[in-house]
């Protein structure tokens, strides 16, 4: 590494998302070593997951490398691999990147490792309903999604056609919309006129939800207009309906209504749930916190670990104050950690505590639509949509992506296109492969799980 030698104060940060990209940040003027280590090589902007999986992005657009991200940035170094191990005595990390194993030493740890899905118990769920979380979920979800109008195109069972034309979202908070709303869209307006044996625009998209309302994090009245708006795009909103079952012909719920116990559907998609990272039980394992039911690690005000005031648990991966799991939290409660070590190496050990300025919230329904909350605003409609496109070309890293971003939305929503639709004979076919081989099932579910 470029800074071994050096007795400059070493700060670990396990993360490149929002937390972790923030805090390293952050550390650009101080006094330190900081090495940045993430088990994949690129910062993900989660939000825009759901374009990637509807065509609208590519993976390059919305994941830039930390490495280029950094670059200019000389007091921090980027290493690519999983931290399996903390000692908290040895202040050291164990990481494996592919099989290497190395160990870093560190002053002040800071981690920032987010969250994964959580199939609430029913890890098995994600082998026919993948989540969305990283650049291979969606890529994998984009596959199912396409390859299912090809499949509809060339099945000639009027059932089996059906299956293949019916998408199932489960989760209604802001993801599940977004992701339902896209494909309502897609179906209806991008895929016009693209197939001569079936019509997308029949195609049935669901989506479910066990609590009684959508849009959990968002004022009533604004999540009403979510749902009405959604409704009217196409999509069929089913809410206080859990779901108890998946396989890759369908699901089960325990809905009152005899047609919604079983919904034959080929494309299944999961935005119902998040739990910690597993390095959340490691840290915890490794100092004694506590950790909460989602997995979250219990930190102090100020964001550290009782009794280890140099580890720091931001974002996601932090339980405080019932913060939301949102990117904001991450950022500034990461930017807290940063500040904090600053001021340590400057003589002031004082203890603050961390204070989150909620900036506000925001969906997208579809094109031109979305709700948007920031203090007493609240916006609906275009003027929330124009609100959700500004903020999300502000917050999202580097100019050539801000660009290029801006570009694919020209082609999605003032014409019909969706410039991202390429898919691998692979993820067409995987599923059906799957099904056909439960011992590449299984290894596909213990990858998805862990
Ligand atoms: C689909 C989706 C849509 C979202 N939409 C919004 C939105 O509209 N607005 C909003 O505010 N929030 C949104 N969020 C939530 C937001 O993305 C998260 O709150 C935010 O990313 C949390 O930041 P973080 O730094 O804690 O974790 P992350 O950004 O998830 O970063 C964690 C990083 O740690 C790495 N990592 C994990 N474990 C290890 C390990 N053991 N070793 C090394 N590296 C590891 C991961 O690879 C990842 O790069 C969305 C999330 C998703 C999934």
């Amino acid at each position: 590494m470029s800074q071994a030698g050096s007795s400059r104060h070493r700060v670990v940060v396990v993360g490149g998302g929002f937390g972790g990209l923030s805090a390293v940040k952050a550390l650009r003027r101080a006094d330190v070593d900081v090495t940045v280590i993430d088990r994949v090589n690129h910062h993900l902007f989660q939000p825009l997951l759901y374009q990637m999986a509807t065509g609208i992005l590519s993976e390059g657009d919305i994941a830039p490398p930390l490495r280029e991200i950094l670059h200019r940035q000389r007091n921090v170094d980027v290493m690519l691999g999983e931290v399996t191990g903390v000692d908290a005595g040895a202040r050291e990390v164990t990481v494996d990147t592919v099989g290497q194993r190395s160990v870093v030493g560190y002053d002040s740890l800071i981690l920032a490792a987010g969250s994964r899905q959580s199939y609430f118990g029913h890890d098995e769920f994600a082998v026919d309903a993948p989540g969305m979380k990283t650049i291979d979920d969606a890529l994998e979800v984009r596959g199912r999604i396409f390859g299912a109008f090809e499949m509809a195109e060339v099945t000639a069972d009027p059932a089996a056609r059906e299956a293949w034309l019916t998408f199932v979202v489960v989760g209604a908070g802001p993801t599940g919309m977004e992701m339902a709303g896209q494909i309502a869209e897609l179906s209806r307006r991008s895929l016009h006129d693209n197939f001569r044996g079936i019509d997308p625009a029949k195609a049935r998209v669901v989506l479910l939800d066990g609590l009684p309302r959508a849009l959990g994090p968002f004022p009533e009245s604004l999540a009403d207009r979510a749902v009405k708006d959604l409704t009217s795009k196409g999509v069929e909103i089913h809410l206080g309906v859990m779901v108890t079952g998946v396989d890759a012909e369908g699901v089960d719920t325990n809905a009152d209504r005899p047609t919604l116990r079983r919904i034959p559907a080929r494309t299944k998609i999961w935005a119902a749930g998040v739990a910690a990272a597993p390095l959340g039980q490691i840290a915890a394992a490794a100092t004694g916190a506590g950790t909460d039911r989602a997995g979250r690690v219990q930190v102090q005000p100020d964001c550290t670990i009782a009794g280890h005031p140099e580890i720091f648990v931001v974002g996601d991966l932090m339980s405080l104050d019932k913060l939301p799991g949102v990117a904001e939290v991450a950022m500034q409660s990461a930017r807290h950690a940063a500040a904090t070590i600053g001021r340590r190496l400057r003589g002031d050990s004082t203890e603050r505590p961390f204070r989150y300025r909620d900036l506000g919230t925001m969906a997208t329904i579809s094109r031109f639509r979305a709700v948007a909350t920031a203090g007493p605003l609240r916006l609906s409609g275009f003027p929330g949509w124009l609100a959700w496109l500004f903020v999300h070309l502000m917050f999202l890293t580097g100019f050539k992506n801000r660009a290029a971003v801006l570009f694919n939305w020209l082609i999605a929503f003032i014409g019909h296109g969706r410039p991202q639709r390429a898919i691998t004979s692979q993820q067409v076919f995987a599923r059906v492969s799957l099904t056909a081989n439960p011992a590449g099932a299984s290894a596909s579910l213990h990858q998805q799980a862990s």
